[in-house]
């Protein structure tokens, strides 16, 4: 830790746990007051583990492990020290020997933690050691009983809503009849470029004299794959979204203006 400070380090990762040791608590006591974040794994001792150390040190952010399925990693520690938690197990990882390995343990959730601290300095180099921890723990995924747990912490880090806060996730609703309609109408000059639909104009060719013609990715049964994957892919996230209360629901039939009237009402603090 000496080492580390002296170099300038802002994150200190440590994958070790072990009973209280005095020494090693006034080392951490020493980094917390040079304002640096640290990060530990909570052990791989199981559910039956007292709280092991650094981990269980309150300056220090304690990880727990979770698997592909998002269920608590079975030897992993617990405990109300827990902050986060976050991937590891059957994690790909870089072996020695220039060798790759499938790995499981705690430590690679707090490497995964460290990771994420790291990143979120780069972009706001000025946020404190309290700030950091607090913005992992309120942007977490919740898991396991609502709230803090024993388990998970505050939940899953979460790459993604750690660098970026939302405000408000706006929903175009558009019935898919009207969708295929828009899409499926439209015909292109390959001449001069302009763009027509079929339900305002009936000719098949520009003014320009150009044949007007559909382009691959506007034919039906293109769009009706791409609302397929649609389905599938993208529709989860109005769940997700509105389970974290930022789903904002606009109609997005009329025109381009009275759609932009709507969202631009909605956004009004
Ligand atoms: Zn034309």
């Amino acid at each position: 830790m000496n080492y580390a400070v002296l170099h300038g380090a802002q994150i200190v990762n440590m994958s070790f746990a072990g009973p209280k040791d005095p020494l090693i608590e006034r080392g951490i006591g020493a980094t917390a007051a040079r304002g640096i974040v640290m990060v530990a794994a909570s052990g791989n001792a199981g559910a039956k583990s007292p709280p092991l150390y650094p981990a269980a040190n309150a300056n220090v952010i304690a990880v727990s492990a979770t698997d592909a399925g998002d269920k608590l990693f079975a030897a992993s520690n617990r405990g109300g020290h827990i902050a986060i938690a976050a991937p590891g197990v059957d994690i790909f990882l870089p072996a020695p020997d220039g060798k790759y390995q499938m790995t499981s343990g705690t430590s690679f959730s707090a490497a995964y933690v460290s990771g994420r601290a790291a990143l979120m300095l780069g972009r706001n180099p000025a946020l404190k050691r309290g700030e950091v921890r607090a913005i992992l723990m309120r942007t977490a995924r919740d898991l396991g009983s609502p709230g803090r747990d024993d388990q998970f912490g505050a939940g899953q880090a979460d790459a993604f809503a750690q660098f970026v806060e939302l405000d408000a996730v706006i929903y175009l609703e558009v019935p898919f009849e009207i969708i295929i309609k828009r899409i499926s109408g439209r015909r292109r000059c390959p001449e001069c470029g302009v763009i027509y639909h079929t339900s305002h104009y009936e000719k098949s060719t520009c003014s320009c004299g150009g044949v007007l013609y559909q382009r691959e990715d506007d034919k039906l049964e293109t769009v009706k794959n791409r609302l397929a994957v649609y389905e599938a892919e993208t529709r989860p996230l109005i769940a997700y979204y509105s389970q974290k209360g930022l789903l904002r629901t606009v109609d997005g039939e009329g025109t381009p203006e009275e759609v932009d009237a709507r969202i631009a009402a909605l956004l009004e603090p």
